[in-house]
């Protein structure tokens, strides 16, 4: 025999109720089973409230409206038009009876626990009518039964405590005696010695299922909710989440216990003793199968199984030098709380003694603090122990798993990826059971920091990148089609889901922390998009607190520079192709690199030399792995590459350079490419990471171009001394032709020292045979001495450094 209780969803809709029937009358083919039902979803709530209202002396009248037009609603969806009449009456006698306890409570001002109780009696009550009288339409054996009269508890109002022996001698000989009946009990309520109503605790139909179970020995408990079981963790908050198939009855207390309220932790207790598989299903997805908590489960893959957390609560910290080496202390402490039944969520104690800290329902904690103020009055007079102190606003949030046990690493992924997200763990506890460790953290972080630990522990889900674009030109509208080109190839091989959550020009941002469509973002822009403001743009990224953030700065623009540091102090890494950052002054460099060092984020920026070529990278191994770097050898300008490429043989200087100005190698002013300030810069850049404080004027450019040229007031005039200076030019080119060699513009790192001249290389020379517009590097180190590692190829473009940064996005997600 079963025990099916369906919950608050179930009841709430005529659909489900019908859908609940079917399934009753499925399992009815083998055997009756029995049948809890609990009050519609918030009507509990609803009740409660009337309750304060009334006791406040309050109108309550608008909830109990609600309360009677959600059953009557379900009512004439349900019940035959000929029973309807009856049926409803039965509903507004109970209503009546629920006014007047109201009307009571009302004209007292006084709420005791025991009325309360009773007021929210009625949400179970009503709805566990209405669906026996929907049943009844089906299986004329239906029988409503009110709990009160089999399960018995004592008087403790509100949370009552059941005495299992006279309840499970009620439950059996009831059912005994309607044998031939189909039974169908309201869940959550009970009574004590004297009769009269108390609860079970919020959630807790599910404990009536699994006491019913008990008593009649079942076979198997039920239960029906909203969703395809217990979830790796509470689908609301992490999207992600996935079904358990199968789950400890320690996993599930644990998980439930820290609020997956999905099944109420008591519930496992006589299931667990009479070894009897609890398994939750979905009301809208009869077919799935749900969860099934039981013994023997086979050993999963993953190391921990789900992901829960209690939303609100406060911690209390008591601490001072007299705790320290003396027994008594904790024990007093928490035998007063337990006197004075204030439920202790979590315990952490430093080994220096000095202080416990200790979580507990903020509605309990001013009391809490009281009585310990006159517990330790003595104490906290000698100065022995300090003020109590409440900190308020946070959360709990637990992992749990039996895998855990004896495997290291796991704390480990968990502080690792709350870290690199910015998330400040208030106290942590692991239970020496080691089936769980839970930790505090702000509430305002907590769907943060669960979004990011299920991305952490369920890595087969993909690990999702939140991804932010300053800039809307070439280089971000490549790299987005490039995301979506590969959208799905990232997901199988990388495990990485790339969502675009902002995007800004110097026009207009636009937000969606669902990810914005990513075929049509300009015209979302265009059309949603608020006005432009970066500094709002990081405010807002910031707002959004998302897990895994990476800023990607595909501009040009020194604007977004200023905000690196803040970004990257919000635990958000930047990705970016904009030199600018990294090649003004020395310090900034320094800065961004450690403010993104200490806040545990990526700032990769390989597209800042050579575009996607990989430059930045390379070195970076080099130097990580203990080479030494002593000299590095580049040509990193694609447009004078073109131009020392072309230029031979009968070519005139003149011409080449049109001829990279026509094919749009070139700046509109051909100069700020010859004057080799972008060559600069990444020289510079390279010459940092290779360990150098260089500044810019440290690095000895040698002009290409005479005087003449670089002084001349506009582009035709420029061209005209080109034109004059041809001699000059030919001579350089004549004298490298006539002893072999090719001139190249070259830019060297020597011992720490960076330059850029116009050389002549003779064909041994690695980079006597570059063509077209590439770029070229060599690394001389300790370990490439003999033989240079050499890096070519095209170095500039929108669909290689669009590559770049997009390679750049992997590697933040990699972590
Ligand atoms: P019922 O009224 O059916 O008893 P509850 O609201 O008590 O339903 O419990 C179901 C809800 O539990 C789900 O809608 C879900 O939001 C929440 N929940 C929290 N954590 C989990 C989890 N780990 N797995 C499944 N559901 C969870
Ligand atoms: N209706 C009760 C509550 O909301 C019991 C339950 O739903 O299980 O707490
Ligand atoms: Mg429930």
């Amino acid at each position: 025999m079963k025990v099916l209780k369906f919950g608050g969803t179930t009841v709430g809709s005529v659909q489900n109720v019908l859908t609940s029937l079917d399934i009753l009358a499925e399992e009815a083919k083998t055997e009756k089973p029995v049948v809890v039902v609990s009050a519609m979803s918030g009507v509990t709530n609803l009740l409660a409230s009337m309750a304060d209202h009334a006791a406040d002396g309050k109108d309550f009248s608008r909830y109990l409206k609600e309360l009677e037009d959600r059953h009557l609603e379900i009512a004439n969806g349900l019940i035959h038009a000929a029973n309807r009449e009856s049926v409803n009456a039965r509903l507004q006698a109970c209503f009546r009876e629920l006014e007047s306890l109201l009307h009571g409570i009302s004209s007292l001002r006084e709420l005791t626990a025991k009325t309360r109780d009773s007021v929210l009696s009625y949400g179970e009550r009503c709805a566990t009518f209405l669906f026996s009288e929907a049943a009844a339409q089906r299986f004329p054996k239906a029988l409503f039964v009110d709990a009160a009269a089999l399960i018995k508890t004592d008087s403790g109002f509100g949370h009552a405590r059941v005495q299992t022996e006279v309840t499970d001698l009620l439950i059996r000989s009831f059912y005994s005696e309607h044998k031939d009946r189909l039974l169908l009990v309201t869940g959550f309520i009970a009574s004590d010695q004297q009769g009269q109503t108390t609860t079970l605790g919020r959630g807790g139909s599910d404990y009536t299922a699994a006491l019913i179970a008990s008593a009649l020995n079942s076979s198997e408990i039920q239960i029906w909710t909203d969703v395809n079981g217990m979830m790796t963790a509470d689908p609301k908050m992490v999207k992600k989440a996935i079904p358990l198939t199968e789950l400890s009855y320690i996993e599930a207390m644990e998980l439930s216990y820290f609020g997956a309220r999905v099944i109420y932790p008591p519930s496992m207790t006589p299931a667990f003793l009479k070894r009897i598989p609890i398994v939750i299903r979905n009301i809208q997805n009869p077919a799935f199968p749900g969860t099934a908590i039981r013994h023997d489960i086979r050993k999963s893959g993953s190391n921990i199984k789900g992901i829960s957390s209690i939303n609100d609560t406060s911690i209390i910290n008591l601490q001072g030098s007299g705790m320290v080496g003396k027994a008594g202390y904790s024990g007093r402490l928490f035998s007063l709380l337990s006197r004075e039944q204030i439920n202790v969520i979590l315990i952490t104690q430093a080994s220096s003694e000095h202080s416990i800290t200790f979580a507990i329902h903020p509605a309990d904690a001013p009391k809490a603090k009281k009585l310990i103020e006159q517990e330790f009055e003595l104490e906290l007079q000698a100065e022995k122990l300090e003020m109590p102190t409440i900190e308020q606003h946070l959360s709990v949030m637990a992992i749990v798993g039996e895998n855990m046990k004896e495997t290291p690493g796991i704390a480990g992924k968990l502080f690792h990826a709350l870290g690199r997200n910015g998330i400040n763990v208030r106290a942590i506890a692991q239970g020496s059971s080691e089936y769980n460790i839970s930790v505090i953290i702000s509430r305002q972080d907590l769907p943060k920091a669960l979004n990011t630990v299920h991305d952490a522990f369920f890595i087969e889900l993909k690990k999702t990148l939140h991804l932010f674009c300053l800039g809307t030109g070439n280089i971000s509208s490549t790299l987005i089609r490039q995301l979506q080109e590969h959208h799905s190839f990232l997901q199988q091989h990388n495990g990485i889901q790339v969502k675009v959550v902002g995007i800004t020009n110097t026009r207009h941002m636009v937000f969606d922390a669902d990810g914005l469509p990513l075929d049509n973002w300009q015209e979302v822009l265009e059309t949603e998009g608020e006005p432009a403001d970066l500094e709002e743009f990081v405010q807002r990224m910031k707002r959004m607190n998302l897990p895994n953030c990476v800023l990607a700065d595909n501009t040009a623009s020194p604007a977004p520079i200023r905000f690196y540091e803040e970004v990257f102090r919000s635990n958000i890494s930047i990705v970016t192709c904009n030199k600018i950052g990294n090649s003004s002054d020395y310090q900034q460099y320094r800065n961004f690199k450690d403010t993104a060092f200490q806040h545990g984020v990526d700032y990769y920026y390989e597209t800042n030399v050579g575009a996607g070529l990989p430059i930045v990278r390379t070195l970076k191994d080099l130097m990580m792995s203990g080479d030494r770097v002593l000299r590095i050898e580049a040509i990193l300008s694609g447009t004078i590459s073109f131009i020392f490429n072309n230029f031979k043989g009968n070519a005139s200087f003149h011409d080449v350079v049109k001829l990279a100005q026509e094919k749009g190698f070139t700046e509109p002013d051909p100069r700020d490419d010859l004057s080799g300030m972008d060559f600069m810069r990444k020289m510079l850049i390279l010459a940092r990471d290779a360990g150098y404080a260089l500044e810019a004027k440290d690095v000895q450019i040698a002009n290409i171009l005479p005087p003449s040229c670089l002084q001349a007031a506009s582009v035709p005039e420029f061209y005209a001394e080109l034109k004059a200076a041809e001699d000059y030019f030919q001579a350089l080119k004549d004298k490298a032709e006539s002893s072999g060699k090719a001139l190249r513009y070259i830019g060297t790192l020597d011992n720490g020292k960076a330059s850029i001249s116009l050389e002549m290389v003779d064909e041994s020379h690695p980079f006597y045979t570059l063509s077209g517009s590439d770029n070229i590097i060599s690394f001389t180190t300790d370990r490439y001495k003999e033989r240079p590692m050499v890096v070519k190829g095209p170095g500039a473009g929108a669909e290689v450094t669009a590559a770049g940064v997009f390679a750049d996005i992997v590697n933040v997600g990699a972590h």
